[in-house]
């Protein structure tokens, strides 16, 4: 008996762009190189605990919504394995992998774009449990005021099109539409980014309170590392599409160990905390199409080496349930000026 209901195992993903035999015919005459791939994640390996929440953080474009879909099923990894359960669901037959996927539900960040504008809302709530045999028809009615109830929309609002809710409303019904096949994981992906911060409140207790009820287990990413905080067990960072530090949500947010996570860190606002001078990660994310050499943060990172722009780094234990990939960091023993430890 294993107690990781989810497990992803060295996860590569590569995209590379599609051309057709037209544009095959204008590169080979004007001699022009193949396209190149991007490489959206790589080697990422990591476990979600039941019934525990997973945070996955990092910059936009480092590839955390590429694992996200990947981890629900609705991409396919280049490379690496997922387990569900401890069973391999890449090995699975197609029914069952399509049944284990059932049990692990998306909510996307843009509420509006991901409900069908034309059906109501008992259709969209019903449609997935009724397709797969989970309710009659003649349960639906009883069925869809439960689930808008349970997160806590008014159920005389069944017959109303998505257009008709606000924001926070949509996001509700993207809940209840995930919920009402009876996942075992939610995977949200900036499931609160695009809300008002009002809202946003509204919906993480929503979410606190499914927690709370302990039947899911739940990867939240997000680029917003006080929600994160406020949510999560434990958090991985991802950096251009490797996870370079993941610990529990105490360990990493008091005594964070990579230069990035640091960084990140030090741009949380904080009430009370005084004046302290706003020091933003110099530079941009690096293009994935040409990641730099070695360590892949070492044009950001005030501590290169040129062990760094020539090495790799691996992901390490420094502390109890902590990994981070640091050449200056070996176990609980960190070599990076101590003022930036903090
Ligand atoms: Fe910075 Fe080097 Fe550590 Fe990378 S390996 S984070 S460049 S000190």
């Amino acid at each position: 008996m294993t107690d990781s209901i989810l497990e992803a195992v060295q996860i590569s993903r590569t995209f590379t762009a599609q051309e057709d035999f037209t544009g095959k015919i204008v590169r080979s005459v004007l001699r022009q190189p193949k396209p190149r791939s991007l490489q959206a994640l790589c080697d990422v390996s990591l476990t979600l605990k039941t019934g525990e929440v997973l945070g996955v953080v990092g910059e936009s474009g480092c590839g955390k919504s590429t694992l996200g879909r990947i981890l629900a099923g609705i991409l396919p990894a280049s490379a690496g394995h997922l387990r569900f359960c401890g069973q391999p669901i890449f090995d699975m037959d197609s029914i069952t992998r399509a049944q284990t996927f059932l049990k692990i539900q998306m909510i996307f960040q843009d509420p509006m774009s991901s409900l069908n504008p034309r059906k109501r809302v008992a259709d969209l709530i019903s449609e997935a449990p009724t397709v797969h045999g989970l309710i009659s028809p003649h349960e639906q009615a009883s069925f869809v005021n439960d689930a808008l109830i349970r997160v806590g929309l008014d159920p005389n609002s069944h017959s109303r099109f998505p257009h008709q809710f606000s924001g926070g409303q949509r996001q509700r019904i993207n809940i209840a539409r995930a919920l009402a096949v009876n996942p075992e994981i939610l995977i949200c992906d900036e499931s609160v980014a695009a809300l008002d911060v009002s809202i946003q409140a509204q919906i993480l207790n929503v979410f606190m309170q499914l927690k709370a009820e302990g039947n899911l287990s739940f990867i939240f990413i997000s680029h917003d590392l006080g929600v994160v905080e406020h949510l999560c067990d434990r958090v991985a960072i991802l950096y251009l599409g490797r996870i370079v530090e993941i610990g529990t949500v105490e360990t990493l947010f008091k005594a964070p160990k990579h230069p990035y996570t640091q960084a990140l860190l030090q741009e949380i606002p904080r009430i009370g905390t005084g004046k302290r001078r706003f020091n933003p990660i110099r530079g941009e994310i690096p293009s994935p199409l040409s990641p730099p050499s070695g360590c892949a943060f070492h044009p950001r990172c005030p501590h290169a080496t040129t062990q760094c722009v020539r090495q790799m780094p691996g992901l390490r234990e420094v502390g109890q349930e902590h990994l981070a990939a640091c050449h200056l960091v070996h176990g609980t023993v960190s070599h990076l000026p101590t003022e930036l430890s903090k």
